[in-house]
């Protein structure tokens, strides 16, 4: 199996060099260059088996010899290991024909914990058999930190550092990134907001000196390890609803649009999806370029959903590879004309992408309204990103297919937005009810590269 970039001039790697590489060269995005199918018989065989085991089947054909298959099985056995319920992904109804898929009893609370708990694996095993160790950085509103560090902490190989906007996440999201005690971990709260702290991290990916010094490797939602981990769950979903027998739809809340694609990617593996619902908060744009072919970003508007407020959907570039008959040329050009202010897609394109995408919007006054209603009818807490994705399924209910919503956070993760909606304040798990009386370790530094990377020169020296 050889993965390939999306803007076709950087070189084909193994499923491990592009984990452990993340962004191509050519500034691209890796994909597999062919994608492997299960047969009708191979999806109905899924009926029963536990998660890990749906998983390993799903995943390793992706894999190629990176690990041997007890290897494989113990690395997904020790991700999914700290999850707070025994099915991992449970599936909930919300009314006739629409589910809901509870994505959020990771360690964190956020779905991202599927992807991350294992990638933290995969890098422990493959640094583990090279004997090299990497630095790993990250720039977080919020979930994509506290997922990596709980994902991280404690491993051999590798130090984590994660800069977040100095009082600008939730006190929830900052105690998940502040509170674990293993020494590789480091979580540095930085003068400015997230787009200061995703810029430094550019800025060090930059710095070629340092990033070989320390050996530099990202984990952001571009990695194509994520993405795959993300795939398991539509078909252990979609499975327990009657697939490959019935066909099922999901809507699914979308920012930087990997959870999505992910869904895309079952679908081609054979998973019969008969549509895919991108909902989105008031930044838009994807529904706005998926109904009109303009991709204009025009300024992020914080939401109650903060998690979706994004400008550029980094992964959405991966289906505009497909959608342009994998013409990385092309992919390379609109990225080109992003960089001065937006791109249309060609009616060809639009038309490849409208034939399995749908999309809609929530607008705040909405997404609390639908918090609120939920609560009343089916007894079931939202986060506003879930509410977002339930308002937008609800637009697009099909009788005869049942709709599968992903459930992306828990509520106790954004307890203000949900007290608003419902005046109730949600509460933290049992197994994470000390989070608020646990000692918090944190280092406050300027929005200075040079101040941060000596930093984490002399953390990585000791
Ligand atoms: C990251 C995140 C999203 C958006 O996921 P994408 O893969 O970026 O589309 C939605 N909801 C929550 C709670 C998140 O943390």
């Amino acid at each position: 199996m050889k993965y390939i970039s999306t803007r076709g001039a950087a070189p084909d790697l193994s499923f491990e060099q592009a984990m452990l590489t993340g962004l191509a060269r050519d500034g691209g995005l890796y994909v597999p260059d062919t994608i492997p199918t299960l047969s009708e018989g191979d999806i109905a065989a899924l009926a029963g088996l536990s998660y890990e085991e749906t998983a390993f089947r799903i995943m390793r054909p992706f894999l190629g010899d990176a690990f041997t298959d007890d290897e494989f099985r113990e690395i997904i056995a020790k991700a999914y290991d700290g999850f707070g319920h025994a099915a991992r992904a449970p599936l909930v109804q919300l009314a006739p024909g629409h589910f809901l898929l509870e994505l959020f009893h990771g360690p964190t609370l956020a779905f991202k914990d599927f992807a991350m708990q294992l990638i933290g694996q995969l890098f422990e095993a493959s640094l583990t058999r090279s004997g090299d160790r990497v630095t790993i950085v990250g720039a977080t509103s919020g979930d994509t930190g506290s997922a990596a560090i709980e994902a991280f902490k404690g491993l051999d190989a590798v130090d984590v550092f994660i800069l977040f906007p100095h009082g600008r996440v939730s006190e929830v999201q900052r105690r998940q990134m502040t509170t674990p005690s293993e020494a590789n971990v480091h979580a540095l709260s930085v003068t400015g907001h997230f787009d200061d702290c995703q810029a430094r991290v550019k800025d060090m990916f930059n710095d070629f000196d340092f990033r070989d010094e320390v050996r530099l490797a990202g984990v952001n939602s571009i990695n194509w390890a994520r993405v795959l981990a993300q795939v398991v769950y539509y078909f252990s979903s979609a499975v327990s609803l009657g697939a490959p027998q019935r066909k099922v739809s999901f809507t699914v809340p979308t920012g930087n649009f990997g959870d999505i694609f992910a869904g895309y990617i079952a679908r081609k593996m054979g998973l019969p999806i008969d549509k895919l619902v991108v909902a989105t908060n008031q930044n838009d744009i994807l529904h706005r370029c998926l109904s009109t072919g303009a991709y204009k970003p025009d300024g992020v508007i914080p939401s109650i959903s903060p998690s979706m407020d994004i400008q550029v959907s980094s992964n959405f570039e991966r289906v505009l590879f497909d959608a342009y008959g994998r013409d990385g040329k092309a992919v390379a050009q609109l990225m080109d004309e992003l960089k001065s202010g937006g791109f249309t897609v060609s009616q060809g394109a639009l038309q490849h992408l409208q034939d399995l995408f749908l999309s809609g919007r929530a607008s705040e006054e909405e997404t609390s309204a639908t918090i609120k209603r939920l609560r009343e009818t089916t007894g079931e807490l939202l986060c506003p990103h879930s509410a977002v994705g339930v308002k937008v399924a609800e637009e697009n209910l099909d009788p005869a297919v049942p709709m599968i919503t992903l459930a992306t956070a828990h509520p106790a993760k954004f307890p203000d937005a949900v007290e608003a909606a419902t005046g109730l304040r949600p509460g933290l798990p049992p197994r994470m009810a000390d989070l608020f009386d646990r000692d918090e370790r944190v280092t406050r530094v300027e929005n200075d590269l040079a101040e941060i990377e000596d930093f984490m020169r002399g953390k990585i020296a000791n």
